[in-house]
C-alpha cells in the first residue's frame, strides 16, 4: 500500500479544473460572469479556433487591486462573499473563488487589470498553474484576460473537444444568452477575427433580443410578466412558427443567471401544450426574479443548476403565467385559425409551376413517378403515365383486391386468403423514403427549382451546423448558397417534398443533425433527412380515389421492405382467415 499524502495545490487545481472548466465554452462563461460581477458596461470576447487556441476577454469593470492580482488565482479566493450565509443574500454570479485558479492550472493565462484608484495596472502571467511573472503595467480601467492553449498540459481533455466550429457555436450560445439577460451591458463576440455578436447595451431587452435572434424571431415573440410576491416571472414566448425540434431556443434565467431546470421546462411546455398539440419544443425566454434566500445556487461548481425552496410553487407560477400569457396574446394563432384559412394559405404557396414539373417528369433520368403534391395528390394530368412504369424488380406483396378505405387513413385489402390493413401515410412515407434514399446514393435526386428561392436567417449555431453538413444537404437535393451573415438561400429542393414549409423544415433538419454528434456517418444523416422529408411530404391526411389507392398499393408492392415505415412502425397489418375465425370463435 502507498502512504497517504496531500496533493500539491497545482495537482488539485488541475483535478478541480475538470469540474469547472470542461471546455472553452465553460472558460468563457466563467470569465463573462466575472466581468458582469465587476460591473462592466462593455464586454468583448475574442476567440480563436473556437477558443481552443485563445480566448481574450476585455471588460471595463472595477478591476482588481494590484496587490490582489496573485490572490485572485488562488483557490477559494474571492471578493464576493466572506461567509457561507452570504451566498443566500448576494446576487453576484461568482462566489466559489475557483474559476481563475482552475483556468490558470490548465492553460497559459495572462491577466492585466487596473482599478479606478490607481493610474497603472498590474499584469500576471501563469503557465499551467505556475506564476511566470508579475509586473506593473499601464492599462485601461478594467480587466483583460487572455487564456491561451487551453488544456495544453492535460492531453486527455483535449481529446474531448469538439471541432473549433462547434466550440465556437457553444460560446456564441452562452454569449447570446447573457446578452439577453444583461441588456444594459454591450457584448461583442469576435470569432477568428469575424464579429459574430454585438449588442447595444442600452438597457432595452427587446433590442438585445433583436440583435441576437434577428427580426424574424423578434416579430413572433410576445412578452409576459407576473408577480407572485416572493418571486416574479416574466419574459418572452414564441408563437407557433418558432417551435423547434430541440430545446435550444429555451432559456431560463434565475436572478439573471442562465440555468437549466427541468421543472421550469415542464411547466412552460405544459402551458403551451394546453393550446397546441405539436411534437416540437416551444420558444421561450423566462426570467425569474426571486429572493435569493429561497434558492440554493451552490449545487454544482458551474452553478448551472439551482434548487428551489419549493419546486411545486415555482412550477405553478411558471405554468400559470405562461398559460395566461398565451391565452391573452394577440398573436395566439394556436387555436383560432379557421381550417379554411389554413387550406388557403397552403394553396398560395405554389413554388414551382406545372410545366416545370412536367419537364422534370419527362426527363430521361427519371425512372419512377414523382409525387408532386402534399398529400397524395395525383392530379388528372399525371394519372396516365405512372400506373405502369414502376414495375421494376421483384414483387414483395401478392396481388391485392381493394375493399375500401377506413377513417381516411387505412386501406383495406384482401388476397385469396388474408385481410390487409395498410396505413396509407406510413406506406406512402416508406415508398418515398426508399426511392429518395436510392436517389441520394446514386447522386440523382429529382429536384424542384424554387422560383424566387427561400431566404432563411439562421442563428450562428445553426449556420455552423449547416456549414459542417453542407455536402450532406447537397447530396440530398438541396441547392443552398450563403446569402449574407448567417443567412442562406435555398434555390432547389427535392421535388417530392412539394410545398412543405421549407424554412421550418430546414431548421428542424439542422436541429436533428446537430444532436447527432460530430462523428456520425453520412449514411445516418441521409437517413435522418430522408425520414424527415418523407414524413413532411405526407403530413396531411386525405381521402384517396380508387385509382390513387391502386397506385399506392402497386408502388408498395415493389419496394424493398413494404412492411415497415422509415420510423420502424408497421405499414401493413395482416390477418389470416384463421386469425379471423378465431376472433369470431368459429374455430378454437
Ligand atoms: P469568484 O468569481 O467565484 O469570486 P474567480 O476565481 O472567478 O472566483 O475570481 C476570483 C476573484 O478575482 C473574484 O472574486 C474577483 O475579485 C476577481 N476577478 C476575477 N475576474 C475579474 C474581473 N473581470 N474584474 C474584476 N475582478 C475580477
Ligand atoms: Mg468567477
Amino acid at each position: 500500500m502507498n502512504r497517504i499524502k496531500f496533493l500539491d495545490g497545482n495537482t488539485s487545481n488541475k483535478i478541480a479544473a475538470g469540474e469547472v472548466v470542461e471546455r472553452p465554452f465553460s472558460v468563457v462563461k466563467e470569465l463573462i460572469e466575472n466581468s458582469i460581477d465587476a460591473g462592466s458596461r462593455n464586454i468583448t470576447i475574442d476567440i480563436t479556433e473556437g477558443g481552443e487556441k485563445s480566448i481574450l476577454i476585455v471588460d471595463d469593470g472595477n478591476g482588481i487591486y494590484p496587490d490582489d492580482i496573485e490572490l485572485a488565482f488562488k483557490t477559494h479566493a474571492t471578493s464576493k462573499i466572506e461567509k457561507l450565509e452570504d451566498i443566500y443574500q448576494i446576487n453576484s454570479m461568482g462566489f466559489r473563488g475557483e474559476a481563475l485558479a482552475s483556468i490558470a492550472a490548465v492553460s497559459k493565462t495572462k491577466l492585466i487589470s487596473r482599478t479606478a484608484e490607481f493610474d497603472y495596472g498590474r499584469e500576471i502571467l501563469i503557465n499551467g498553474g505556475y506564476v511566470d511573472y508579475i509586473k506593473d503595467q499601464g492599462a485601461n480601467k478594467g480587466t483583460k484576460i487572455e487564456v491561451d492553449d487551453l488544456f495544453y498540459n492535460v492531453p486527455a481533455r483535449l481529446k474531448f473537444l469538439k471541432s473549433p466550429q462547434r466550440e465556437s457555436a457553444l460560446i456564441s450560445d452562452i454569449v447570446s444568452r447573457y446578452s439577453v439577460s444583461y441588456p444594459e451591458i454591450s457584448f461583442t463576440l469576435i470569432s477568428n477575427s469575424r464579429k459574430v455578436i454585438e449588442t447595444y447595451g442600452n438597457g432595452n431587452r427587446e433590442d438585445a433580443i433583436l440583435s441576437i435572434y434577428g427580426k424574424s424571431i423578434r416579430e413572433n415573440l410576445f412578452s409576459f410578466n407576473q408577480d407572485f410576491g416572493d418571486y416574479s416571472v416574466f419574459g418572452y414566448l414564441g408563437s407557433e412558427e418558432l417551435f423547434r425540434g430541440s430545446r435550444n431556443n429555451q432559456s431560463i434565467f434565475i436572478n439573471n443567471r442562465y440555468i437549466k431546470n427541468k421543472t421550469i421546462d415542464a411547466a412552460a411546455e405544459n402551458a403551451f401544450k394546453s393550446f397546441i398539440t405539436i411534437n416540437k419544443f416551444p420558444f421561450f425566454i423566462i426570467f425569474i426574479k426571486i429572493n435569493p434566500e429561497l434558492i440554493d445556487v451552490n449545487v454544482h461548481p458551474t452553478k448551472s443548476e439551482i434548487k428551489f425552496w419549493d419546486e411545486r410553487e415555482i412550477y405553478r407560477g411558471v405554468f400559470d403565467s405562461v398559460h395566461e400569457a398565451i391565452r391573452n396574446s394577440k398573436i395566439n394563432k394556436f387555436n383560432d385559425i379557421p381550417i379554411d384559412e389554413i387550406k388557403e394559405k397552403t394553396e398560395e404557396k405554389k413554388e414551382y409551376s406545372i410545366p416545370e414539373i412536367n419537364k422534370l417528369q419527362g426527363s430521361a433520368e427519371m425512372k419512377a413517378p414523382i409525387y408532386v403534391n402534399v398529400p397524395i395528390d395525383f392530379t388528372q394530368e399525371k394519372k396516365e403515365d405512372y400506373i405502369e412504369n414502376n414495375k421494376i424488380g421483384e414483387r414483395k406483396l401478392p396481388q391485392l383486391r381493394i375493399i375500401g378505405q377506413y377513417h381516411k387513413t387505412y386501406i383495406i385489402c384482401e388476397d385469396n386468403e388474408n385481410l390487409y390493413l395498410i396505413d396509407q401515410h406510413a406506406a406512402h412515407e416508406k415508398i418515398l423514403y426508399e426511392k429518395y434514399m436510392k436517389e441520394i446514393k446514386n447522386e440523382d435526386v429529382a429536384v424542384q427549382v424554387l422560383l424566387s428561392g427561400i431566404v432563411i436567417e439562421l442563428s450562428y449555431e445553426d449556420f455552423i451546423i449547416y456549414k459542417e453538413n453542407k455536402d450532406i444537404f447537397e447530396n440530398s437535393g438541396f441547392k443552398i448558397e450563403v446569402f449574407g451573415e448567417n443567412t442562406i438561400k435555398i434555390s432547389e429542393a427535392p421535388i417530392f417534398i412539394g410545398k412543405v414549409q421549407l424554412e421550418g423544415f430546414f431548421k428542424d433538419m439542422l436541429d436533428n443533425i446537430s444532436s447527432m454528434g460530430h462523428g456520425d456517418r453520412e449514411e445516418i444523416k441521409w437517413r435522418k433527412i430522408a425520414t424527415m422529408a418523407c414524413k413532411a411530404a405526407v403530413k396531411a391526411n386525405d381521402s384517396l380515389s380508387l385509382d390513387e389507392i391502386k397506385k399506392l398499393i402497386d408502388d408498395l408492392s415493389y419496394i424493398d421492405d413494404p412492411f415497415n415505415c422509415p420510423h420502424g412502425r408497421p405499414t401493413i397489418i395482416k390477418f389470416s382467415l384463421s386469425d379471423m375465425e378465431k376472433k369470431f370463435k368459429r374455430i378454437e
